[in-house]
């Protein structure tokens, strides 16, 4: 019996989509379902996050007309990663794998098949990776790269290019589960889990109907979002710019006083430079040694597991002799 994939495809307003997504991805399941790659109870499940439009209607209607259609209508809009996780922590206990996708189909649905592959050779997560930004503007191509790069930089474990488009096992959701954090940046978490993984890539397409949900602002502030719910290493930076304000300061007091002693100084001028520097040093680092204790305090807030174990080998029948 093959395994049982479910789907999870968070929607806000997206009536206009819905159809056309619903009819796709039905068409996709039962070419799986014959191959048998995927067992005859696999599941598309919508996610209703709150949508103020039909989106909830139309995810009934499909629900009523076919059972390979699921929903899940939440109480109100939570955003697109908490839509997700409701999506993905609903769902857990009846799927073996769990393919996360945008309703939009914006991901390439070829990279079911791909990602279904992987997951039989063994992989608990396979992340969704776009091969190449073509599609996009130069300005989103450019920020959305760079802030990949800034947030592994910052000690952050992120897959480049790979947005919430992914595969995980049932084992690894369960992994997620013990992730209490309320600020929860998925795509950072997840490679935090551990187990077997691996990238399958994609060409990402344009919105077919409806618009972005996703304007620049709220991309902003996601990219906040996702660098300090993961790191705290922008509070190092207080501490490292406090010692190289102390340091300089010394290099002034040094200067200062060679000029004061060699009297090419006004009055007052010496006592003034040194105190400016050395005070806004030591208070940079006073901030930062603060910081780095409200760092650790954020971290253990999160009480975040601290491992996971994959497997314990142990025979309990045989004694020893
Ligand atoms: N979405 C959601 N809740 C929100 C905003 C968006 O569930 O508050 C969903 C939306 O329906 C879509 C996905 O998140 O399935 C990605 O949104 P969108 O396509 O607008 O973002 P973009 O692809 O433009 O980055
Ligand atoms: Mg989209």
């Amino acid at each position: 019996m093959s395994d049982i994939l479910y789907m999870v495809l968070p929607c806000y307003n997206e009536e206009e989509v819905l159809p056309e997504t619903a009819r796709q991805l039905k068409e996709k399941y039962q070419q799986l379902i014959k191959k048998d790659c995927i067992s005859p109870l696999s599941r598309i499940v919508f996610v209703n996050d709150g949508s103020k439009d039909r989106t909830w209607e139309l995810i009934q209607e499909l629900h009523e007309q076919d059972s390979m259609f699921s929903g899940i209508n939440l109480s109100r809009n939570r955003g697109h990663q908490n839509a997700l996780l409701a999506g993905l922590m609903t769902v857990k206990d009846c799927a073996d794998m769990v393919i996360s996708m945008d309703a939009d189909l914006q991901d390439d649905i070829g990279v079911i098949d791909a990602m279904v592959e992987e997951y039989e050779k063994g992989h608990d997560v396979v992340y969704g990776a776009r091969s190449a930004r073509e599609k996009d503007t130069w300005f989103k191509r450019t920020t959305a790269e760079s802030f990949y790069k800034l947030t592994n930089a910052l000690g952050g474990e992120v897959v480049f290019n790979h947005a919430d488009c992914r595969l995980m096992s049932k084992r690894a959701l369960e992994g997620l589960a013990q992730y209490k954090e309320v600020n929860l940046f998925l795509r950072g978490i997840v490679p935090m889990i551990g187990y077997p993984s691996t990238v399958v890539t994609y060409e990402r397409n344009e919105r077919f109907a409806g618009e972005s949900k996703y304007p620049l602002k709220k991309m902003l502030s996601f990219a906040m979002e996702g660098i300090t719910s993961l790191s705290t290493k922008p509070i190092r930076f207080v501490t490292t710019g406090g010692v190289c304000f102390f340091l300089v300061s010394v290099a002034i007091m040094i200067y200062t006083l060679v000029q004061f002693f060699l009297h090419k100084t006004v009055p007052g001028w010496s006592s003034m430079l040194i105190s400016v520097w050395f005070v806004g040093g030591v208070q940079m680092i006073a901030l930062g040694v603060i910081g780095e204790y409200v760092g650790k305090i954020y971290m253990e807030t999160k009480e975040r597991p601290r491992f996971i174990v994959e497997s314990f080998i142990n025979d309990t029948e045989h004694q020893i002799k």
